[in-house]
């Protein structure tokens, strides 16, 4: 049996805008194993980023309403942790590395004040362990010139070198739980693949989980032990890599799985597409959010809502067509 590092149970998660309120995210289940990695993929506007920062509660305080669920860290409601509580979770045993380098660290400055922040907050205040540490890690991503880069400011580095500035941040007090939303995007593929192996080795020697976010799941196929697929709002498939991968269930990760384009063929194929696309949460539908766009929708389908349907391989799939399987929720 696997220790779970932290769970998602029936989370719904609104937003409050001008117009009204949104709902964002419906009925999350997940959870993350100790030492896995687990990726949610998913279309651009399928709520990936959003779920994943609804974790430690970074979304905006006054628009945000979690309305219902539970999220366990260690067994700990998220939810009704306290501000100081939810600040010593935050950075230290929870944390992020961001899509975009450039936002997510402060113009004005250096890097190693920014490096060094989490560490002196939550770990010690010698400022000269918080330097070796940082610069163990900047080498164990890749980077070089370490001192030059410290005294750097953002704007004097590559995306790609932000990006590992960033893991080595995220990195700093050794997190139980790091969240990485799209951090290859900067990165070209060689570098890509260096940080896939530097996610299998933080798992190996640091015993890290790692929840992986990203909308190409070629690449998440080759650094997850499990992949949960998102679909407006929701988690519509659930499944070990290779489940997923060569035996998908839901309509959508099918479609999804026909869009990577394969290495070995004609030059005639016809890349497939989905067609339509992903509905805004004022636009979803009252049955299955994936309904306007499945090739197998029923009547049914538009008007009343699939539960999650488990298999005993613990292949999770919240489509009508394999209703009957042996549990549900
Ligand atoms: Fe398609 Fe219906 Fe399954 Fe939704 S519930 S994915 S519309 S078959």
């Amino acid at each position: 049996m696997m220790d779970t590092l932290l769970s998602i149970q029936n989370f719904y998660f609104n937003l409050h805008v001008a117009g009204g309120i949104l709902p964002i995210l419906q009925n999350i289940n997940f959870a993350i194993h100790k030492k896995e990695i687990l990726s949610l993929v998913g279309e651009s506007g399928c709520g990936k980023t959003v779920c994943s920062l609804a974790i430690t509660k970074l979304l905006p305080d006054k628009r945000s309403e979690y309305q219902s669920g539970k999220i366990l860290f260690h067994n700990e409601n998220l939810l009704e942790a306290d501000p100081p509580e939810m600040a010593h979770i935050r950075g230290n045993k929870i944390s992020y590395v961001f899509q975009d380098p450039f936002s997510s660290l402060n113009p004005l400055k250096k890097i190693k004040e920014q490096i060094l922040e989490p560490f002196l907050i939550h770990v010690s205040t010698n400022e000269k362990e918080g330097i070796e540490k940082a610069k163990f890690l900047m080498d164990k991503v890749g980077l070089s010139d370490l001192s030059q880069r410290l005294n750097s400011y953002p704007n004097q580095l590559s995306g790609g070198i932000l990006q590992r500035v960033c893991i080595a941040m995220a990195l700093m007090c050794d997190p139980e739980l790091l969240i990485a939303d799209e951090p290859t995007s900067a990165l070209d593929v060689t570098v890509q693949a260096q940080l896939v192996d530097l996610f299998h080795d933080l798992r190996e020697e640091r015993g890290m989980s790692i929840l992986f976010i990203s909308h190409d799941l070629s690449l998440v196929s080759s650094i997850s032990d499990r992949i949960a697929v998102m679909y407006a709002g929701e988690i519509v498939e659930e499944a070990v890599v290779e489940d997923i991968i060569h035996h998908p269930k839901h309509p959508y990760t099918k479609a999804l799985l026909g869009t990577i384009p394969a290495l070995h063929t004609d030059n005639d194929s016809v890349l497939q597409t989905i067609p339509g696309v992903v509905p805004t949460p004022d636009k979803y539908p009252q049955g299955c959010h994936f309904s306007a766009r499945c090739s197998e929708a029923m009547e049914r389908c538009e008007v009343e809502k699939p539960l999650d349907y488990t298999d005993k391989k613990m292949h999770k799939t919240r489509c009508f067509l394999y209703e009957g399987y042996h549990d549900s929720n």
